[in-house]
């Protein structure tokens, strides 16, 4: 068998969760578990929060169900709402939270025949741009979801586009809108991810979705001491050689030995989700000691430096956790972290 493991930890799921909810203040919070809780494994990470989280957020009907048909019972929001009107008899059944965010979303499920009362949440598109009512069209649909039998409550919510560029005025400007057009709308409001609820005191309130920074993972970039990471992805050394100098390794012999080198062989590649554009240099550790990768990665293997007189045949290499940052291989393979969570598969997930 493959040494290829994903070591998810859940106490530090938990902990994080716990620092986010402080961070936002009083209000209450969605754990975002969209896209099999970004690579980390929805269910298994659900169940470690059911008693913390004040609801799941997750981006498909299917998703919602996977969560339903494995007990939870939580609120659970669907961030994009439903992909057809006939998804709203599931949404009934399963007793779900749907977002609407366009005219014809909001259409059906004004038509639909509802069993149970729904709590409808309603996106304003203050910038993003990608999806949710304009400003200007926001209040009149409010009320005409307020008017509807079936609807309960109506949560007004947003979603930020540069969140994690403090520095821009974007999200307060994105807020400046959304409280503009909100002033005499009642009901409960949904502003922060992650990262606004790091950078932007305005946004902390209502309900959090808190997603990357829950696993751990600051979406500032860098490491942020506050957020244990819940990944840790690490694989074995399984072959070394020694290279004189001159010599090159892997695919297009990208990578040439200036001097007499140590490699090793690590079961990890491209195919498993790791990037295969992280170049020679990108950091990994060999049992805790930084090291880099040397040469391309290739589909289920990929080459690092060893230590001169290092004997690493069965080490740990850790591809990211707690030594490597995940955002450190995101930032030198060109992606974000998001991205390299997500990928990771063919890695059996231990759960601890
Ligand atoms: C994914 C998502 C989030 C979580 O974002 P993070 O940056 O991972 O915290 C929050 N809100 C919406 C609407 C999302 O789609």
């Amino acid at each position: 068998m493959r040494p290829l493991v994903a070591h998810i930890r859940l106490n530090h799921l938990r902990d994080n969760f716990r620092t986010l909810k402080r961070m936002h203040g009083s209000g209450k919070m969605l754990a975002v578990v969209k896209a099999n809780a970004y690579g980390h494994g929805a269910v298994h990470c659900a169940r470690a929060l059911t008693d913390l989280a004040d609801g799941f957020a997750v981006s498909s009907i299917d998703e919602a169900i996977e969560l339903r048909s494995a007990g939870i019972e939580n609120p659970i929001v669907m961030l994009e709402g439903v992909f057809s009107a006939e998804e709203y008899a599931l949404v009934d059944q399963y007793d779900l939270w749907p977002v609407v965010g366009n005219q014809w979303q909001l259409e059906a499920l004004l038509a639909y025949n509802w069993q149970l009362p729904v709590k409808v949440w309603l996106k304003m598109d203050s910038g993003m741009h990608r999806t949710g009512f304009f400003p200007h069209d926001y209040a009149p649909v409010y009320q005409a979801l307020m008017q509807s039998n079936y609807v309960t409550d109506v949560v007004k919510m947003t979603h930020f586009a540069c969140a994690d560029e403090p520095m821009k005025s974007m999200t307060a400007d994105q807020i400046d809108t959304f409280d503009l057009v909100c002033t005499d709308l009642a009901g409960e409001i949904s502003l922060a991810n992650s990262a606004a609820m790091m950078t932007c005191p305005q946004a902390q309130r209502g309900w959090g979705r808190a997603g990357l920074a829950l696993y751990g993972v600051s979406p500032l970039g860098g490491t942020d001491s506050r957020f244990k990471p819940v990944m840790r992805l690490v694989s074995q050394v399984f072959g070394e050689r020694v290279l004189q100098k001159g010599e090159s390794i892997g695919y297009g012999a990208t990578f040439v030995t200036t001097q007499s080198t140590r490699v090793g062989l690590v079961a990890c590649g491209y195919a498993d989700g790791y990037p295969r554009r992280a170049p020679t240099g990108t950091p990994v550790a060999i049992e805790g000691v930084r090291s880099r990768i040397v040469g391309r990665v290739s589909m289920d293997m990929l080459t690092v430096q060893l230590a001169d007189h290092q004997h690493a045949l069965g080490s740990e290499v850790e591809l990211w956790g707690d030594v490597v940052n995940v955002n450190e291989v995101a930032a030198a393979a060109g992606t974000i972290a998001y991205e390299l969570l997500c990928n990771v598969k063919r890695a059996v997930r231990s759960y601890e």
